[in-house]
């Protein structure tokens, strides 16, 4: 049987605007300019936002957060510098690669990133990179090129698998698609809405959910039916700014 969604774009504005009212817009990503983004984005799986800037700050003390700069670096020493981020080595072939990539395609320049690309295709070319998975390439859409693509995370499959919305287990791609066909489709939109489901899933719909001071418990399957579940940490948790 095919896994489903009982979404309505209704239901799915109506849940952006009590976590937008609770919290205020939440101005995402932090970071200084589309490079950095893309640097946060590699480096983010896994690991806890603090550890990321940590990272980042010593790729900028080194003076090498630059595309060009980047890529002359020697990978040994790139991976040094990425060790507050875990995984280090990993993420280092992953940054090499994702850079090599931006400098192939757009000169270093992520702005000019896709400029001859469709949103499907530029994913597309993302998810070749080695070490590139959709949430990566996604946010990497989203966040450093403004394209209206929802990232989806464990964030996102917890709280509207607790609601009754959607089928947690759902393909990555198939829940993208219910947020994508249910909501305009705005680049601002789709940043603060991923944003605000991460903020609540860290403060909120935690692995014990709040439901007692959460404002969508009224349209919450778990919430009104008590709240009492504990399904543990996602195993996909994403830490990102917030
Ligand atoms: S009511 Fe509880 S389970 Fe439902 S979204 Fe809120 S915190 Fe999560």
């Amino acid at each position: 049987m095919a896994r489903r969604s009982r979404m309505s774009a209704a239901l799915l504005m109506e849940v952006y605007r009590r976590l937008l009212a609770a919290r205020g817009h939440q101005g995402w990503w932090p970071g200084d300019g589309p490079f950095e983004v893309v640097v946060g984005a590699v480096l983010t799986q896994n690991t806890a936002w603090v550890n990321v800037e940590r990272a980042i700050a010593n790729l900028r003390a080194a003076g090498v957060l630059d595309p060009h700069r980047l890529a002359a670096l020697d990978p040994d020493a790139l991976a040094a510098l990425l060790r507050p981020a875990g995984y280090f080595n990993v993420k280092a072939r992953r940054l090499r690669a994702v850079n090599e990539f931006l400098l192939r395609e757009a000169g270093g320049d992520v702005t000019a990133l896709g400029h001859d690309h469709d949103t499907g295709a530029l994913r597309a070319r993302l998810l070749r990179i080695p070490g590139v998975g959709r949430e990566t390439a996604d946010s990497i859409l989203l966040y450093a090129l403004g394209r209206a693509v929802f990232v989806v995370d464990a964030y996102t499959r917890r709280m509207f698998g607790r609601m009754g919305l959607l089928d947690p287990a759902m393909d990555y791609d198939a829940i993208r698609a219910v947020f994508e066909t249910r909501l305009p489709p705005d680049a601002n939109l789709f940043n603060d809405y991923h944003a605000q489901i991460v903020i609540h899933g860290k403060e909120t719909c935690r692995p014990r959910p709040r439901c007692g001071e959460c404002v969508t418990r009224d349209l919450c399957a778990l919430g009104t039916a008590g709240g009492r579940e504990d399904r543990g940490e996602p195993t996909e948790v994403r830490h990102v700014p917030g």
